[in-house]
């Protein structure tokens, strides 16, 4: 049975450093409002730090999604994401409002968050999940890779708030109508939040913004270890380039030093949801495929046919993966 002193779900929205809410948040909500039906209609709700007066601003975008109430917090300090302190008003709510589940987007920010407020009220957390639903006993099953993958885990907590992350990408998010009227809750932040132990002076970008542009792609074109060298790469990059697409690579392609482990797609790299996936010397191993499986169409080139990338692949090409890329930049 749900316990119930705790109630509904609370989702962390984070805000990007443009200062739009996060694409995963949108993700989280549409499955919590699936999750909510499965308990009886509890309420989905949301927790948002801001600079002051700008939380209106999305006021219709968490009505579009049915979000009932929107707890927020403002300080002017707000505008750059600190742990210490976001952790501590969040714990704090939740001591107050008590959520039955908390989703939080993994990533790198909610990463760092999520195991700080469940550490400090000693409850489980369950990182990475692939997918949510609530068991016959009305507590949240969270299912994730574990074994290195080689084994899909369906993990429950026993304790309050049931929190779990799950990486942007997992769930997609539909048109449907969820409209409700969201009540905002303006909760006051109580402690002097210049007291710090460190401040963030300045955010630099230090990688390449192909990593963004993974989010965002069309098309994704993915090398593997089948690429061979750093030339086979730059055929991959070519091609890519031609059809309008963005590189990605297997891990076996990034340990071989061939391409960069920003651009990895798989369980210890991101995860992401294209249009088109193209890969290309990509054997398919679970680990990779745990990445690529929420692509609209898979499109695999391998030279064995046995490859078990071609099982998940829309379209399978076999052949020499050199010669296949050639032959379409001639074209
Ligand atoms: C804990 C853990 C986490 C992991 N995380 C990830 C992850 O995030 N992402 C990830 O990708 N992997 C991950 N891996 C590694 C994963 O298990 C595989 O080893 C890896 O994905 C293999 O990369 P690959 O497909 O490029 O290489 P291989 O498995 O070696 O496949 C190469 C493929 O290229 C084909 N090929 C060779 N030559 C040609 C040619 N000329 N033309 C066409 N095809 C050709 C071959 O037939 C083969 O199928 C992880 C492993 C573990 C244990």
């Amino acid at each position: 049975m749900p316990d119930l002193e705790h109630s509904g779900i609370l989702i962390y929205a984070q805000l990007t450093r443009d200062e739009y809410i996060h694409t995963v948040f949108f993700e989280l909500a549409e499955k919590a409002k699936e999750l909510s039906k499965k308990l009886g209609n509890v309420d989905v709700n949301a927790v948002i730090l801001t600079r002051p007066n700008i939380v209106f601003k999305y006021k219709e975008a968490f009505e579009n999604r049915g979000i009932n109430k929107v707890y927020y917090f403002e300080n002017e300090n707000f505008k750059n994401y600190n742990n210490e302190h976001y952790s501590k008003l969040i714990i704090n709510l939740i001591k107050q409002i008590k959520p039955e589940i908390m989703l939080v987007g993994a990533t790198n920010q909610g990463r760092d968050l999520a195991p700080r407020i469940a550490s400090s009220l000693g409850t489980g957390l369950t990182a990475d999940c692939t997918d949510l639903d609530i068991n016959e006993n009305g507590k949240l099953a969270a299912t994730r890779p574990t074994f290195g993958g080689q084994l899909m885990a369906t993990i429950l907590c026993k304790t309050y708030p049931q929190m779990a992350t799950v990486r942007p990408k997992v769930f997609k998010v539909t048109p449907d109508d969820m409209f409700v009227q969201t009540e905002f809750i303006n909760c006051p932040v109580n402690f002097d939040i210049t007291s710090d132990k460190y401040s963030i002076l300045d955010f630099k970008k230090t990688i390449d913004s192909n990593i963004d542009e993974l989010d965002s792609a069309e098309i994704i074109v993915a090398g593997g270890k089948g690429l061979k060298n750093k030339e086979g790469f730059a055929l991959l990059k070519k091609f890519a380039n031609k059809i309008g697409g963005t590189i990605a690579a297997s891990r076996g392609a990034v340990e071989m030093g061939i391409a960069p482990s920003n651009i990895q797609v798989g369980q210890t790299g991101k995860t992401v949801a294209p249009k088109i996936y193209i890969a290309c010397g990509i054997s398919g191993a679970i680990q990779h495929t745990i990445g690529m499986t929420g692509s609209e169409h898979i499109i695999a080139i391998n030279n064995d046919d046995s490859a078990p990338i071609f099982e998940i692949a829309d379209t399978g090409i076999v052949g020499d993966v050199f010669e296949i890329l050639n032959e379409y930049l001639k074209k």
